[in-house]
């Protein structure tokens, strides 16, 4: 298989499980795809554990379908592995499939969780990632595949851990102008957002009774989370986009750039991030 050819700028963003690209970066890759470039999220668990009522295969064909219409509300195209949810591992096996993914690809920009993290399927997609990022360039690892012309950024989604330390701001993007793709590509992964994680949360008890209003609920959620960002990387947003406009922003997603990966020079920068 050859790689792609175009030249359009590619964005390839990586969760553990089939809703995390969309909460984490749907933005980024709203912005990005409505900049005239490519977006692809890929999750490297089938999402079978992410639920109470539902198991098995129904739940994997049910969250297949939302990952596609998650992923297509951001102007994303989705792939799904068939690692099983809460049991994913840093195997050569999946290194391999990782480094497969990006080659064929051949995104500008990585985006995977750190390896600092609660959950043990999003630090493994962070070691996977992470460890592809070199071999990636390898010609004698997965030679079957060949290897891009383009050494990927790779950046870290947002979270709030602290230990060992709290992420770094380096790309912080206000995604005020497609707010409506963001909470849409979320709202998308319906077994979640309505079921799953308001039972897990223990927030079950606050949702309205009908579908539109706890739709609305999730909404607001997702909303919220994204102001949280804004208020927290307030001063990366003013160094971005100047005082005036950085002091307004009201939504945003927040990366830390990797040293795995190329580094992102300020010209770099201005190309790959243009909004
Ligand atoms: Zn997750």
């Amino acid at each position: 298989m050859e790689p792609e050819q175009d030249r359009s700028p590619r964005l390839l963003c990586f969760g553990a499980h089939p809703d995390d690209c969309e909460i984490k970066s749907g933005g980024l890759a709203a912005l990005w795809t409505r900049a005239g470039g490519q977006a692809r999220f890929v999750a490297l668990t089938d999402g079978s554990a992410g639920h109470h009522e539902l198991a098995g295969e129904p739940l994997v064909r049910r969250r297949r379908a939302e990952a596609a219409a998650g992923a297509r509300a951001a102007g994303a195209d989705s792939v799904i592995l068939d690692n099983t949810d809460g049991m994913l591992m840093p195997t050569l096996e999946n290194r391999f499939r990782v480094i497969r993914e990006i080659r064929l690809f051949a995104p500008d920009v990585i985006v995977c969780p750190r390896t600092s993290d609660y959950h043990p399927d999003h630090r493994y997609t962070g070691v996977l990632v992470q460890d592809a990022c070199y071999l990636l360039k390898v010609p004698n690892i997965v030679p079957l595949v060949p290897v891009p012309d383009r050494d990927p950024v790779v950046l870290f989604m947002d979270d709030r851990f602290t230990r060992p330390e709290p992420l770094r701001p380096d790309v912080v993007v206000s995604i005020d102008p497609v707010l409506e793709a963001k909470l849409a590509a979320v709202r998308a992964h319906e077994s979640q957002v309505l079921e799953w994680l308001p039972w897990i949360g223990g927030y079950a008890d606050e949702m309205p009774g009908d579908r539109a209003g706890r739709q609305a609920y999730a909404n607001q959620r997702v909303a919220a989370a994204a102001r949280e960002v804004a208020g927290r990387y307030r001063a990366a947003l003013v160094a971005r986009y100047g005082a005036e406009a950085g002091a307004s922003v009201q939504h945003a997603e927040g990366f830390e750039v990797s040293e795995y990966g190329a580094p992102l020079t300020d010209a770099a920068s201005a190309t790959l991030f243009p909004f």
